[in-house]
């Protein structure tokens, strides 16, 4: 890409970034092709990108030329910055009169603090704007072939954090209600203490059985897939050397990835049209769910 603007007529149409303003913006699971035409807006007037590790560097190709690119997240084994200190920098920035996007992974609000640094925001009297995205947890599993919801398996489906602030299994987690009410389950940062959560799972009613996907580099060139059971989930991702970032799902539309691999299917694997078994017994006139 040749770096202006004027080549993306559909950008022209897009809101303008005005100075001392912060565009929190989500930035999807990795592939680029998942940002909003938004983020992109952003991206293409910021003068100061402030964006996370989770943020795919080829996203960073957008921005325009001479803008200041700073990186706020973990680097080579360094504590990340405090929250507080990311905050007061995009609030610096704002001062200086310059638009500001805070880019970062997923979506700014679901286990993305972005609503911490908005606060922020507002407490400093800086204008701002939120730019939703595409969150892991339902993108990044679309890109695996795994559907959050799906009328033959569930009418509800639970977001949760595998740990808290402390990097405890949460606390504040009702597990057994969890078990006994949500069919799908989707877990953001459950890596460390998947055999704990796991076990919380089974105690809390849910079978050994159950199918579990995990999804590592979701919709990043290095995406792995694991398929695999809630009793054996952790001793299959400790074999596998499965490392975060990971999205972890558990129930039955796991089973729908024998179905709808379409990233499977581009490497050739061959598609069932009824992975889970239901074909005939669904009501094909029924309004969707
Ligand atoms: N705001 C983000 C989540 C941030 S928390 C969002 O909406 O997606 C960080 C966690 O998100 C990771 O530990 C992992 O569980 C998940 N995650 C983010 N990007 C991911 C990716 N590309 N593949 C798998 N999991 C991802």
């Amino acid at each position: 890409m040749d770096g202006s603007q004027d080549t993306w007529p559909a950008l022209t149409q897009m809101p303008r970034f005005d100075t001392g303003w912060v565009w929190l913006a989500g930035a999807g699971p990795g592939d680029p092709g998942l940002l909003t035409l938004h983020a992109l807006n952003g991206l293409r007037q910021a003068d100061v990108v402030v964006y996370d590790a989770l943020v795919d560097n080829s996203i960073l190709d957008w921005v325009k030329s001479g803008a200041i690119v700073d990186y706020a997240g973990k680097r080579g084994g360094k504590p990340s910055p405090k929250q507080r200190d990311i905050t007061l920098k995009l609030i610096d920035y704002a001062r200086a009169g310059k638009r500001v996007l805070r880019l970062k992974g997923g979506d700014p609000f679901v286990f993305g603090r972005g609503g911490e640094e908005a606060l922020g925001l507002v407490a400093a009297g800086i204008p701002f704007k939120i730019i939703p995205g595409v969150t892991a947890g339902i993108g990044g599993l679309a890109y695996a072939g795994i559907s959050a919801t799906h009328r033959d398996c569930n009418q509800a489906v639970t977001f949760l954090t595998g740990h808290d602030q402390s990097g405890l299994t949460p606390d504040a987690v009702n597990w057994d209600g969890i078990a006994k009410g949500s069919p799908v389950i989707i877990m953001y940062m459950a890596m460390k203490h998947l055999e704990t959560i796991a076990g919380k799972l089974i105690t809390g009613g849910r079978s050994v059985d159950e199918p579990v996907g995990i999804v590592c580099n979701a919709s990043l060139a290095g995406q792995e897939v694991l398929e695999t059971t809630l009793g054996r989930c952790a001793f299959d991702a400790r074999a596998a050397n499965l490392e975060p970032p990971a999205i972890v799902c558990v129930g039955e539309v796991v089973r729908l990835r024998a179905g709808l691999d379409w990233m499977g299917a581009l490497a050739g694997r061959v598609l069932d049209p009824d992975p889970l078994g239901v074909r005939g017994a669904a009501d094909e006139t029924a309004e969707s769910a």
